[in-house]
């Protein structure tokens, strides 16, 4: 296997989603499914950043944490082990369901080394306990910083395509907001381009004032001109509670 950090396959397509759109809402999607062939989605920008933070500073290792059937964990298992560093994390019990059996699946044979963890505070206290010289730790979703500025290239990318005349320029953007980085590192950069997309944050985990909290500050620090109305939160699709399937979710997918 060739050791490299995951590069993905850019700049994602933008499509008009012509059945959904309404006379007063022009409603388009950015295909960030497609980042990658092998594992796509958007956890792919994060760890360009991440993995690159991680093998610049010599580390080996890798410590990251999430629930069981954390997408998080299962790219940065595959991205973390063609990059050449190993991959642990701290598993946190989620209801179980078939999805969740198949990406703790994937995990493991990926080559995740797992360990158990009861509850979020047990989680973290067994990342600090893993700490070492080499280890890089990498927080639920990948969100800090670091791997919030990919989503700020995705902005930078959106834009381009825009001026490039692909797409109107948006009035929103509406993506969810698990860890936060997603939104955050968006936000940041439309501030900075001077665009005037705001994002819609769909929260999809608890508590949601601390996943408001968390996401503004990542904001902030990725672009400290950003002011707190571009981004926009609503709970209101959080239904029973992080990767729990409503119906009007499972019937739009
Ligand atoms: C992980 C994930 C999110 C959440 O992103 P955060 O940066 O953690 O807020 C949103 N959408 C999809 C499809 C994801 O896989």
């Amino acid at each position: 296997m060739v050791v490299e950090i995951v590069h993905g396959s850019y700049p994602t397509p933008v499509e008009r989603l012509d059945a959904l759109s309404t006379p007063t809402c022009d409603l388009w999607v950015k295909r960030d499914d497609l980042t990658h062939p092998l594992y796509g989605g958007n956890k792919v920008r994060k760890l360009e950043h991440l993995l690159r933070d991680a093998k610049a500073r010599g580390k080996t290792r890798i410590v990251t944490v999430g629930a069981v059937g954390s997408h998080h964990v299962l790219a940065t298992t595959i991205f973390g082990a063609r990059a050449g560093l190993s991959v642990e994390a701290m598993l946190v019990p989620q209801r179980t369901t078939d999805h969740v059996r198949e990406v703790l699946r994937a995990d493991l044979s990926q080559g995740l080394l797992a360990h158990r963890a009861r509850t979020y505070v047990g989680a973290a206290l067994g990342m600090v306990a893993r700490m070492g010289q080499r280890t890089y730790l990498i927080p639920m979703g990948g969100s800090t910083v670091v791997g919030s500025m990919g989503y700020f290239d995705a902005a930078r990318e959106l834009k381009k395509q825009i001026d490039e005349g692909a797409m109107p320029e948006p009035d929103v953007a509406v993506v969810t907001v698990g860890s936060g980085g997603t939104a955050a590192g968006l936000a940041a950069g439309f501030a900075a381009l001077g665009m005037k997309t705001r994002v819609i944050g769909v929260v999809v985990a608890t508590p949601p004032f601390a996943v408001r909290w968390l996401t503004r500050w990542l904001m902030k620090r990725c672009f400290a001109g950003s002011s707190a109305d571009r981004v926009l939160f609503t709970s209101r699709y959080l239904g029973a509670g992080y990767g729990e399937p409503t119906e009007e979710g499972t019937r739009a997918t």
